[in-house]
């Protein structure tokens, strides 16, 4: 089969290649891609910025039909259509195993990076990661489940917003995007912050109902905070640029006692005025990726058109168009990305 393959560790090194159809083990299943996004973590793994094991294929956000289960499958049989997601393995016995939060097992290894993932025409991956997608939800809905599932998980799941919230997002990519909408559904009232390249997704994020969007090259964003918040700042900020100079803001801009929640993840360690934490009496929330509940949500809200995720989707290219994808996908001339191994 044809497949995208990070073939050494380092800048670049990224070839369309053959590549050996994979094999269900006995309790994966083999799907068909139907559609795989292209997500910021690529992004990190291409300029060699994430750990990856080469030569392996890239894509983590994927949905497809089935067609083999391994022996041990019970709950899916060839035809299903699935959306999957990571960690593909774990150990299954730490406490966080046991617990139900596989993304905090220190033994995870996932598709997309450490072993083989979704921007091929086929991939295997664990029934268990494996969620049926219900007939009104599309393929293309489905192939942003992951970064809803992100979303889902960082408001309803790591904090708290209530109706009458005042929250701030910096960072309008996809899960910015997709966080304000999440907020939203939960009655706040949400700004969202981002900078001169982010002129399409800022516009994205208003035609999608943020109340306020902020491109803080023209405005101060922390002005507009005060503005609406009689000067106290925002009770919830999500944190999803995974830049320094955002996180600076956000510091700024929560109110005191308030809540503030890194989703973004910065290229290693930085420099940030961490007396903030202490001298507002912030909580600071980490989120990282999703637990199951945060899956059942997004399967639910996509099924019952509370989430369009299609709207975010600018891009649909075949997978030998790999390099406009991620060229797009970092110079702010698309919004989401998703690569359609069936596309000619
Ligand atoms: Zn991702
Ligand atoms: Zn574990």
């Amino acid at each position: 089969m044809k497949a995208i393959v990070k073939t050494k560790e380092g800048q670049g090194f990224v070839e369309f290649k053959d590549w050996p159809e994979p094999v269900p083990e006995p309790d994966e299943v083999k799907l068909k891609v139907s559609h795989a996004g292209v997500c910021g973590t690529d992004i990190h793994i291409i300029k060699g910025e994430w750990p990856c094991r080469p030569p392996v294929v890239l894509g983590h956000e994927f949905c497809g039909t089935a067609v083999e289960v391994g022996a041990q499958v019970r709950s899916f049989k060839p035809g299903d259509r699935i959306v999957a997601s990571n960690p593909a393995r774990t150990c299954g016995n730490c406490l966080n195993c046991r617990a139900g939060n596989p993304f905090m097992c220190s033994r995870r290894i996932s598709a997309g990076y450490m072993i083989d993932g979704a921007f091929a025409e086929y991939i295997s991956i664990r029934a268990e990661r494996c969620h049926r997608l219900p007939d009104n939800v599309s393929f293309r809905q489905a192939s942003l489940g992951e970064p809803l599932s992100v979303a889902v998980h960082a408001v309803m799941e790591r904090s708290t917003v209530h109706a009458g919230d005042l929250v701030l997002v910096s960072g309008p990519g996809c899960v910015g995007i997709l966080t304000m909408l999440v907020a939203k559904m939960e009655g706040a009232k949400v700004l969202v912050v981002g900078t001169a390249k982010d002129q399409l997704r800022l516009a994205c994020a208003k035609s999608l109902g943020a109340d306020v969007v902020v491109d803080a090259s023209k405005e101060d964003p922390l002005e507009i905070v005060r503005q609406q918040s009689q000067g106290e700042g925002a009770d919830v900020v999500y944190e999803c640029a995974g830049v320094v100079p955002s996180l600076d803001k956000c510091w700024e801009a929560v109110r005191r006692g308030g809540t503030l929640v890194p989703v973004g993840i910065y290229p290693g360690k930085i420099d940030t005025d961490f007396n903030k934490v202490t001298m507002k009496e912030l909580q600071v929330s980490g989120s990282f990726g999703y637990v199951w509940t945060s899956w059942q949500r997004c399967i639910r809200l996509l099924s019952d058109g509370k989430v369009k995720t299609e709207a975010l989707i600018s891009h649909e290219l075949p997978l030998d168009r790999f390099e406009d994808a991620f060229r797009w996908s970092q110079d702010g001339s698309a919004i989401k990305v998703v690569l359609n191994p069936m596309m000619a």
